[in-house]
């Protein structure tokens, strides 16, 4: 039986295995078949994670968690989690292949899924114009049209990092509020490949088999076509709760609920940490300091739980 079992490999994720293999605990992270790393892995620069002047490429920031996870003793599994029985004191965790691990702790840190519009043609056309991801596809589009949606940082983020390859840039929200931050919002704006269209829902994607436009309604109740081939949806993401929420607490939004400032839930020797908590901040260095917390909870229930 393991001490602790952490699912999840984003930041909260290896930060909680480099604190728990220091402990010593002999740290497995269910890593996932496909989406290893994290969110992280699909995103360029991270300019603001402390200890990089210079900043750093998000993939090389989660292989270098990664390797310092390692470097203490974590063990990785590039499998997935599909089945949790938390309750009792030994957790069993079955993943892909069918395995049952058990565990005396486990840090749940899943993170959170892309939100998706709820429009029909969207999944049809995704993976054909349709993406959440500019990394990925973004130099598919090189000196096409094509609309970020959304008003936050990342569709700032992925607006700017589409002006790479695209030839027009349109930021499409539903209000002319944004919760992007001024800089990002600011760095946007000035950029001349991008043009805002404000005050405008999406209700329909249009196309065959590839994206060939949008349609649009405006506050105003007037509608328009917009000629584009690629449409990245931008809109925020929801905590990835389904294999445990039927079993743990959850807040009123949906994540996880912890006690106070630490990583407990509602299940003892079961720890949360990361995005799949944090309905508010989001931000990386957040999330690794949360798996701290997780693993330094983690280790004290281990102390406390000898028997
Ligand atoms: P946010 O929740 O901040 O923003 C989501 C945006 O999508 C809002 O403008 C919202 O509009 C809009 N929206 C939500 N649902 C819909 C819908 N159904 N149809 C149309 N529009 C919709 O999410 P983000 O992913 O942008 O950011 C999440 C967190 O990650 C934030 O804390 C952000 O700061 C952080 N982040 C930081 C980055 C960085 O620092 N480099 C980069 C990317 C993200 P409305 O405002 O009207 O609700």
């Amino acid at each position: 039986m393991r001490d602790l079992v952490i699912i999840g490999s984003g930041p909260a994720g290896y930060t909680a295995a480099i604190y728990g293999a220091r402990a010593d605990l002999k740290p497995l992270v269910i890593a996932s078949s496909v989406a290893m790393g994290g969110d992280l892995m699909t995103t360029t620069d991270v300019d603001n994670f402390p200890g990089f002047p210079e900043g750093v490429m998000g993939p090389d920031l989660m292989m270098g968690m990664q390797a310092q996870a390692e470097r203490f003793g974590a063990e990785l599994l590039f499998d997935d989690a599909t089945k949790l029985e938390l309750s009792g004191p030994v957790k069993r965790i079955t993943v892909g292949n069918g395995d049952v691990i058990e565990a005396k702790t486990v840090v749940l840190s899943m993170g959170s899924e892309y939100r998706k519009l709820g429009l029909e043609d969207e999944t049809r056309l995704s993976g054909f114009g349709v993406s959440w991801c500019a990394t990925c596809d973004g130099a598919f589009f090189r000196n096409r049209a094509v609309a970020v949606i959304g008003g936050g940082d990342s569709a700032m983020e992925e607006a700017t990092f589409l002006t790479r390859f695209a030839e027009t840039v349109y930021i499409v929200h539903r209000s002319d509020q944004f919760r992007a931050s001024a800089a990002m919002l600011s760095r946007a704006k000035a950029d001349p490949k991008i043009q805002f269209i404000t005050g405008a829902v999406v209700d329909g994607i249009l196309g065959a088999e590839t994206v060939a436009g949008i349609s649009l309604t405006n506050t105003d109740g007037s509608t328009r076509v917009l000629d584009i081939e690629g449409l990245f949806i931008a809109i925020g993401s929801d905590p990835r709760t389904s294999l445990v929420a039927d079993q743990v607490e959850l807040t009123p939004e949906g994540n996880i609920a912890v006690a106070g400032r630490s990583s407990v839930t509602s299940i003892p020797g079961v720890f949360a940490a990361g995005d799949i908590i944090d309905p508010t901040y989001r931000q990386a260095v957040v999330a690794a300091g949360s798996g701290a917390v997780a693993a330094l909870d983690a280790q004290h229930y281990l102390e406390s739980n000898t028997h």
